[in-house]
């Protein structure tokens, strides 16, 4: 090997030499420090993923709870409010939240409940129509903000206001039958929006199932209270009607009385005009209960074509006069075009509560055995004491 010579040749080169290596550990300073940078930018993506996803565990295990706890509401509207508490949790700042449900007829969306901040007066916005609901027509959420689209929905184009907005619609059985509603100032940032739409989408599936679920029972409580044919409430609910009463009046030292109305000769309406004629006949008597008797008073259908009666605040007196005016009424509709079978007539007995009787079986034996008089002393007539 050559000894190296202290030539000025040599000397430049051993300066570029230096330089080189001064700019290479200098690259290798500013590439450890974008390393570094990069480490702390991961570390902090990491830490706000980490963040983010235990928030959201916990707002899911919260609103899980929560929901779980509609299904103990037994009114909806109750289960909505209850909803919006949820809602209220789960959302920045919303200019006004809604439930809304079609009406029986499906001709508009009524507000199950509501909440809104002051500056929100629009109450007719999303309630004219469920078929103009983009969400309810959809089956689908929408999620919107004026800044970036046009307004999808027709009666939200009619608002004076602008708002950016998120819509769930209620679904049960496949069949969307209301929505959630959420409006937010105009220019709410829609990742805001988005941020927790998974959440609320799960919120939505429980008020749909609770809603449902709460209006199931319902109809099942009140078809195994009511009587098909004529609508008016069953056995069931007569008796328990009556126990009620007797509560009542115990309480306040109070009288009230009953009938028990049975038509008279009714096998024959069917032996001669058929049974279809026998049930106009029943709906007929039940319709004139309905028109005839006080909202305060109760009649049930208590067997086939006999009928309960409970008359709260009214002595026997008294019911007598009201009992005898419907049996002339039943007897005047049927002398009329409604019904083929002419001049149906009616026996009833009637018992005063407490004096014939205590409690519901003394009271419905009283009022059973005075039916049975009328009956044997002719029909067509009320008895409300001994016939002598
Ligand atoms: P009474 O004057 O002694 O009460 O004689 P009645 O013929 O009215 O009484 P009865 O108990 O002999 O007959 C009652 C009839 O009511 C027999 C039954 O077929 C009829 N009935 C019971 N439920 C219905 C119903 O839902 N529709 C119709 N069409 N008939 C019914
Ligand atoms: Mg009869
Ligand atoms: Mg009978």
């Amino acid at each position: 090997m050559q000894p190296f010579m202290n030539s000025p040749e040599n000397y430049h080169i051993l300066e570029s030499l230096d330089s080189l290596v001064q700019s290479i550990s200098e690259n290798q300073k500013e590439f450890f420090q974008k390393v570094s940078e990069i480490r702390d930018n991961h570390y902090t993506l990491v830490k706000s993923y980490y963040e983010e996803s235990r928030r959201l565990i916990e707002m899911l295990k919260e609103t899980a709870f929560l929901c779980s706890l509609m299904f103990n509401i037994q009114d909806e509207k109750s289960i909505c409010a209850s909803a919006i508490n949820i809602l209220r949790k789960l959302l920045e700042n919303p200019v006004a939240i809604r439930i809304l449900s079609t009406s029986n007829s499906h001709t508009k969306l009524e507000i199950l409940a509501e909440e809104s901040s002051a500056a929100f007066s629009i109450k007719s916005l999303c309630t004219k129509s469920p078929l103009s609901c983009i969400a309810i027509k959809t089956c689908r959420p929408i999620i919107h903000s004026p800044l970036e689209s046009a307004v999808p929905c027709p009666e939200m184009m009619e608002s004076p206001e602008q708002y950016a907005h998120i819509c769930f619609p209620l679904i049960a059985d496949g069949v969307a039958f209301g929505c959630i509603n959420i409006l937010f100032e105009h220019d709410t940032d829609i990742m805001l929006l988005k941020r927790n739409i998974d959440l609320i989408n799960i919120l939505a599936g429980y008020v749909s199932l609770a809603i449902h679920n709460n209006r199931l029972i319902k109809t099942v409580k009140k078809e195994a209270l009511t009587d098909k044919l004529t609508g008016l409430p069953n056995r069931r609910f007569g008796m328990e009607a009556l126990q009620n009463e007797i509560n009542r009046s115990k309480r306040y030292g109070h009288v009230f009385s009953i009938a028990m109305v049975d038509i008279d000769h009714f096998k024959l309406v069917n032996d001669n005009h058929g049974h279809t004629e026998g049930d106009k006949v029943l709906t007929l008597m039940a319709d004139l209960a309905r028109k005839c008797l006080r909202n305060v008073d109760l009649v049930a259908r208590f067997g086939g074509e006999e009928f309960l009666i409970i008359l709260p605040e009214t002595d026997i007196d008294k019911a007598c006069v009201v009992v005898e005016r419907f049996c002339r009424i039943f007897n005047e509709a049927s002398l009329s075009d409604v019904l083929n079978a002419k001049n149906l007539t009616l026996s009833g007995g009637i018992a005063q509560f407490p004096h014939d009787g205590g409690d519901v079986l003394s009271l419905l034996k009283a009022a059973d055995e005075r039916l049975y008089l009328a009956k044997n002393s002719g029909r067509n007539r009320i008895v409300a004491g001994k016939l002598n």
